[in-house]
Order: structure tokens, then sequence, then C-alpha cells
């Protein structure tokens, strides 16, 4: 990321994307509206996020991963994300998703919108089947603003001119580190906790926030 002028760092679950994955692979397990609510808890910041992944992962297990493909088929990107990500790259700026979901999607959906770098869990399968574990450390709020700090200290940006977006409570770390910290389609928690709150679902409301 040489000569950046400035850093976007953007959530993926309801900020990026309209979805939450993990709801969608849940519902690969007939276990989609028990991991919805516990997702919504989660998100809310009523429950430690690392534990909460990890027991929504859990019910994951038997998943195959032939299951990943209706699954991406099910994303719907967020309103106005192509034009935000066109317009850091026309201004000079690097775009960057961190995410508490799972490389085995973002992989796919990250490069095809234009994210620059992101980070995400990884699930772990054996025999072409989700074993219910996340592989690795969970990437949780400190993980998230730790991702933020590496990429700008990477590419020689100043925290000052770093702005992360997000709707959770796992988001909020991130948002505080950075130089400017967006809600969007966020929840109470996180709005009151917010530099500018977003109202509207539609990504170009960040445009003219841009440095
Ligand atoms: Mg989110």
């Amino acid at each position: 990321m040489p000569d950046a002028r400035f850093l976007v760092v953007l959530d993926a679950d309801s900020t990026l994307i309209r979805n939450e994955v993990i709801e969608l692979i849940a519902d690969e397990a007939g276990r989609g509206a028990e991991v919805a609510a516990a997702t919504e808890a989660a998100m809310r910041g009523e429950v430690d996020f690392a534990a909460s992944l990890r027991s929504r992962v859990e019910k994951l297990t038997g998943v195959p991963t032939t299951a990943f493909a209706r699954v991406l088929a099910r994303i719907e990107p967020t309103p106005g994300v192509r034009e935000l990500l066109a317009a850091v790259h026309e201004r000079g700026g690097v775009v960057a998703v961190v995410s508490g979901g799972f490389h085995e999607i973002l992989d796919t959906i990250a490069p095809d919108l234009g994210v620059d770098v992101w980070r995400a869990n990884r699930l772990a399968v054996s025999d072409g089947v989700l074993t219910g574990a996340v592989d690795g450390p969970v990437v949780d709020a400190e993980g998230k603003a730790t991702a933020l700090r590496a990429w700008a200290a990477d590419a020689g940006i100043p925290l000052s001119r770093t702005i992360a977006i997000g709707d959770g409570a796992n988001d909020l770390r991130m948002m505080a580190v950075a130089g400017l910290g967006l809600a969007f389609n966020a929840k109470p928690a996180v709005r009151l906790r917010a530099d500018v709150v977003i109202g509207p679902v539609d990504l170009r409301e960040v445009i003219p926030l841009l440095p």
C-alpha cells in the first residue's frame, strides 16, 4: 500500500454487505434463527464477542464447504459500496475490511467489490465439512483495532488520516483508534460512541467525509 493518502477500514457484515454471513451459514445447518438471535446480542455488545462467536460457530458443525456457493449467492452488497470504494481510490486512499466473519466468504466478496486488503476469522474444516471450531485466534474488537493500526503503519498513514466504519459493538475499538469513527446502520450503543452517525443505509453518504 505505498503512497496512500488515507485509509478507510470497513466492517463486513451489515456494513460492507447487508447480511450477517454466520446466519446464512447457520441456515445451511437449519439453525439460522437461533444463531441470528445470538449474533444480535453480540452486535449490541451484551455478551463477550469471542466467546459468542465460538459458541455460534459450534452450531455450524457438519455444514459442507460446498454450501458456501449458496451462501455467496445470497450476499447482498450494501447500496453505494462500489461508489464509495471508487471515491476512496480516486482520492488516493486505501480500502480495508476487517471482519468478525470468515475468510471463506470474504475472500470472494472483497476482491469483487474492490477492497485492497482484508482480515477475518477462519472456519476449521475436516473432510469437507465444518468442524464447529474457529481456526486460530478470533478477530474480536481488539483484533479489529490491531488490524487498523497495522494497515496504517504499513502504508505510512497517521491514525489521524484513518476512518473506521461499522455497525456493531465489536467495531467500537477500531472506531476509537481511527481519526474518524463512523456508525453506519448501527446498533444504539455504537451510535452513542461514534464521531458521526450515518442514518441512511447507503455508503455514498460517507463520500463527503473523505479527506
Ligand atoms: Mg457488522
